[in-house]
């Protein structure tokens, strides 16, 4: 039996940050990587792959990301962990012992168990096999649903209306972005997709899908309607793949592998992270959903450190978020005030509206922004932002940073910023310190 320092099951961004880290710190230890996709895709950039602009080699993870940081890689499947005797076997046939044990297995797309959801006219959005089907359905179909309106089922949603497609998204709840963004953002985002032609039907649920002769799907509603579909598209969330960890005693919940701030598992020398642990608000410090491509590599980098002896702590995730609607970009950080108030937060909340550049410059619009702080100590902890053009996600870091350094309102409304007619707001009007103003005169 062949015994490795580490074995890490799973090649997603986690598994792979561990493996750069290890190498980049010149451990020397003995690696292998087991993943059971053949090919790994670029998942935050599978939507923007659809239209087939590009060939889909470039949304592909090539394996030498594994391969040439020193580690092995093994494409199979571990189907059983032995804690006790330290080992770990595969699908095919494997025995591997380790020192240190990785779970890096990441989530799946949830398939909600509607009649009808297993046909070939259906399919999720995560990896190199879906984006091909993607591609394949949508160039020739005219028509698609996508069920789940959170970030992913809207850029889907936009790309294929950008294709020419007729589409319709699906929302069991009242908007769509609800797990991110605060309703008024969500209205401005609703109007933009309403406008460029996009259906949205929220409060919304498909109750069958009947699949047709000629290849169409009739998407049944609850209402009693029926959409003919070429395509549905399955956008309603993930579930963490803690399936492997709870057969082996390892402790679990509803939202992944347990983990100590130390990313250790309740397994002796077993550590998760990615989208299969579960993970701890910065903020609210109660157990939190978070699964986000950075949220994998944080936490994979705290698993690292240990693995080198470091004794390094993970802080808790801040969920920075952003995404694209056409020309608009917006996103968010920290806790949304439902979110606040379900921990018990007292918040205050402070609002602006400031123009991008000088009024004087062409094509000026709004940067809207909203922020929420801790009434009791007037620390921020969370934010969001909506803008034209692409540079929200500058916006979501700043904000994420400055609750991460624990920022209060005094340091918002006194920190340095820079002015410049085309790229930023007069001097005089810069949206945090608006935001902070306006959320000041509610204390
Ligand atoms: C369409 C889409 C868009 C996204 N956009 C963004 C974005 O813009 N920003 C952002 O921050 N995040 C985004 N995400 C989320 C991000 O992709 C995930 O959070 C990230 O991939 C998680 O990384 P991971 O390594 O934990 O898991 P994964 O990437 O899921 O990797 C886990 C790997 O483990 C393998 N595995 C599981 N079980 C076993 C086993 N038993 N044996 C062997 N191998 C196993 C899996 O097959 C998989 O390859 C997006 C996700 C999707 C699907």
């Amino acid at each position: 039996m062949e015994k490795r320092d580490v074995v890490i099951i799973g090649g997603g961004p986690a598994g792979r940050t561990i493996v750069h880290m290890l190498h980049a710190a010149k451990s020397g230890m003995s690696i292998t990587v087991v993943k059971d996709e053949e090919i790994n895709v670029n998942r935050c950039a599978v939507p923007f792959g659809i239209n087939a602009k590009k060939p889909i080699e470039k949304f592909q993870i090539p394996n030498k990301l594994v391969t040439d940081f020193g580690a092995e890689l093994v494409i199979d499947r571990v189907v059983k962990i032995d804690t006790d005797k330290k080992q770990v076997h595969t699908e095919g046939g494997k025995t591997i012992g380790y020192t240190h044990l990785v779970l890096s297995t990441g989530s799946r797309p949830i398939i909600p168990p509607i009649p009808g959801v297993d046909a070939e006219t259906i399919t999720s959005v995560r990896s190199i096999k879906d984006l091909s089907v993607l591609q394949k359905l949508s160039s020739k179909g005219k028509s698609a649903v996508v069920v789940g309106g959170g970030y992913i089922g809207i850029e889907v949603a936009v790309v294929l209306r950008q294709m020419g497609m007729d589409v319709s998204v699906v929302e069991m709840l009242p908007k769509i972005l609800m797990a991110t963004m605060e309703s008024e953002f969500i209205n401005h985002v609703e109007n933009i997709l309403n406008k460029s032609g996009i259906r949205l039907l929220t409060n919304e649920k498909v109750i069958e899908f009947e699949h047709k002769s000629d290849r169409k799907v009739m998407v049944k509603l609850e209402n009693g309607d029926t959409i003919p579909a070429d395509l549905v598209i399955l956008s309603a969330g993930v579930l963490p793949n803690t399936e492997l960890a709870a057969q082996a005693d390892i402790k679990t919940s509803r939202l992944g592998i347990w983990v100590d701030e130390y990313m250790r598992t309740s397994a002796d020398n077993v550590y998760s992270c990615g989208d299969c642990a579960e993970k701890y608000s910065f903020t609210a410090g109660q157990p939190t959903r978070g699964e986000f491509g950075t949220n994998a590599v944080f936490m994979a980098k705290i698993v690292a450190e240990n693995i080198l002896g470091n004794n390094s702590k993970f802080a808790g995730v801040l969920n920075a978020n952003a995404t694209s609607v056409y020309d608009w970009s917006l996103g968010s950080a920290g806790l949304t005030k439902q979110m606040a108030k379900d921990a018990g937060i007292d918040v205050v909340t402070g609002s602006s509206e400031v123009l991008d550049k000088y009024p004087m410059m062409d094509h000026v619009d709004l940067i809207r922004t909203k922020l929420f702080f801790n009434r009791e100590n007037q620390k921020l902890i969370g934010g969001c932002v909506m803008r034209k053009g692409n540079s929200t996600a500058q916006h979501v870091d700043f904000m994420s940073f400055s609750i991460q350094m624990g920022a209060t309102m005094d340091d918002l409304l006194s920190y340095q910023y820079c002015t410049h007619p085309e790229l930023a707001a007069k001097p005089s009007d810069n949206s945090y310190t608006f935001a902070t103003r306006d959320a000041m005169n509610k204390l």
